[in-house]
């Protein structure tokens, strides 16, 4: 019957508009910015760079290898590599990133970088409240803006990151295995020289 789907939308409406003064869960819009709805785990805005520890710096899991750089559909990632190494977790030198940028403007949250990264050092945050009125450089977020604590991550995605936190635990544990072996392997291998000599 003709205007019979406009009658059901308008029902529909009504008794969610009348249903809101009675129950709070029907109550679907909030006064932003005094009120807050809390991001859900599965919320994603704009990246971040996860350091482990206290310093951002040192902590820094980020190895700056540059795959997200290459792969970032709108090119918003700039960064340039150290000339020098530091240890990363498991101990191993790496490099690190010298300058990380992220265009905020330019990302389109799609999370290819961190899909790409090899080293779980780039996330999505649930931060959105970016606004600013410097348009040239307000968003253009450097190393030191875009790091954030494993314990942030853990805070705004848990299941994801403690998956994270057991697999990077679990590659510590079987790289200490394997350089026990070696070392290991090496002694015995001195040893047998030593009586054959
Ligand atoms: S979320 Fe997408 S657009 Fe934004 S920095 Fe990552 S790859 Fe680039
Ligand atoms: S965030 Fe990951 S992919 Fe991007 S440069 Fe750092 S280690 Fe490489």
């Amino acid at each position: 019957m003709l205007g019979a789907g406009l009658a059901k939308g308008m029902r529909e409406t009504a008794r969610n508009f009348i249903g809101s003064y009675l129950e709070y869960e029907r109550l679907t819009t909030v006064e932003y910015p005094e009120e807050k709805i809390p991001a859900k785990e599965t919320a994603r805005q704009f990246p971040f760079l996860v350091y482990d520890g206290d310093d951002p710096e040192a902590g820094l899991r980020c190895v700056g290898c540059q795959i997200c750089e290459k792969e970032c559909p709108p090119q918003c990632i700039y960064i340039e590599k150290s000339k020098e190494k530091k240890p990363d977790h498991m101990g191993k030198m790496q490099l690190y990133p010298h300058t990380f940028d992220i265009d905020i403007s330019v990302c389109m949250s799609c999370q290819i970088c961190v899909e790409v990264c090899p080293f779980e050092a780039i996330k999505m945050d649930t931060e959105f409240e970016y606004s600013t009125t410097d348009r040239f450089g307000g968003l253009l977020a450097d190393k030191h803006m875009l790091a954030k604590s494993n314990e942030h991550y853990n805070r705004i995605h848990p299941t994801e990151a403690s998956a994270v936190d057991a697999k990077r635990k679990n590659d510590r544990e079987v790289a200490a295995a394997k350089a026990k072996a070696k070392e290991e392997a090496a002694k015995a291998e001195a040893a047998k020289s030593k009586t054959d000599g």
